[in-house]
């Protein structure tokens, strides 16, 4: 039994906003052979924008489907915020918790800035795998699944595709589409968030 295939099947069989990407064959075998990838160069994280750059699916709908994971616990979900003043790069599973810099101290996020849209701007999204996967693509390492070799065949139909160099916490609270159902509800997470956050004792920002 293979664990990705069968949750990722799932999972796309429930969430519409997936099947809006492409069909499920090819979305399993891009995401694996991506997945692959990022183990092999050991990267710290995953970020979703590379994905999209990579096989040019639109930002929104990457976002999208990587925050799609997460809510259903194949992958976990990370701020990230780099330092203003040395660069290190912090990453926390709540914006709420976002605080000082462990490195030189200085404030990650900069309280007096005037709006939301610039306090959050900067705030982007980096994800893990979750256990049960990563110990599976460890295994499938060693033994590499044959990749479909007629990759660039599915043409996603005329489709508006935008990829973006960045996408911010900020971009997931302007968003307006409703049918990107988990940025949806990631607004509502990150509104209450930052409920939380402003009242640790952060008295205004208007
Ligand atoms: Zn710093």
């Amino acid at each position: 039994m293979n664990f990705f295939y069968t949750n990722l099947n799932s999972i796309y069989e429930s969430e519409d906003s997936l099947k809006l990407i492409m069909p499920f064959e090819s979305l399993h075998l891009y995401l694996r052979d991506f997945f692959l990838n990022n183990l092999k160069k050991k990267a710290p994280v995953i970020d979703p924008l590379d994905f999209s750059f990579r096989y040019k699916i639109d930002t929104l709908k990457t976002i999208n489907l990587f925050l799609t994971l997460s809510n259903y616990g194949l992958l976990k979900k990370l701020y990230q915020l780099e330092c203003d003043e040395c660069n290190e790069i912090a990453f926390e599973d709540s914006i709420e918790n976002f605080y000082e810099c462990f490195v030189c101290k200085h404030p990650l996020l900069n309280l007096s800035e005037p709006s939301f849209d610039k306090l959050f701007n900067n705030i982007s999204y980096a994800f893990e795998f979750c256990d049960e996967l990563q110990d599976e693509l460890y295994h499938d390492l060693k033994v590499p699944p044959s990749l479909s070799s007629n990759k660039q065949s599915d043409d996603k139909g005329g489709d508006i595709t935008t990829i973006q160099s960045n996408f911010s916490v900020s971009d997931v609270l302007k968003h307006t589409d409703v049918s990107m159902s988990s940025i949806t509800s990631e607004q509502c997470i990150i509104k209450q968030q930052i409920d939380d956050f402003l009242a640790k004792g952060i008295k205004t920002i208007s």
